[in-house]
């Protein structure tokens, strides 16, 4: 089933040589937007995860589903104000 489109809110900063390829962020995405591309190693010999978009939703699973510290970075593009006009629903 089609990711359903949501508002572009952030985009996710891989640390290719930090990554151990396990695949759970993959796996954590609600909208499939990252990938491991077999072909090119990384450093410690893995193949890393891809960021495959230019944002999404900025719902963090990825980055809490990361077992490497600063494997992975969420870097927010909303503007704070735009922000304020849909208040967070977590508790
Ligand atoms: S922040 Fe959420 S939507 Fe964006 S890549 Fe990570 S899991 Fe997917
Ligand atoms: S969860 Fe972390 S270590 Fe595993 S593939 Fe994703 S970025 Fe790499």
């Amino acid at each position: 089933m089609p990711a359903k489109a949501t508002k572009a809110r952030a985009k996710v900063l891989v640390h290719h040589d930090l990554c151990k390829g396990c695949g759970l962020c993959v796996r954590a995405c609600p909208q499939h937007l990252l990938e491991i591309q077999k072909g090119e190693i990384n450093r410690l010999g893995y193949y890393p995860v891809h960021f495959a978009a230019e944002s999404c939703s900025g719902c963090a699973a990825c980055f809490h589903a990361c077992p490497e510290p600063d494997g992975l970075t969420i870097i927010r593009t909303l503007p704070a104000a735009e922000e304020k006009e849909e208040p967070c629903r977590e508790r």
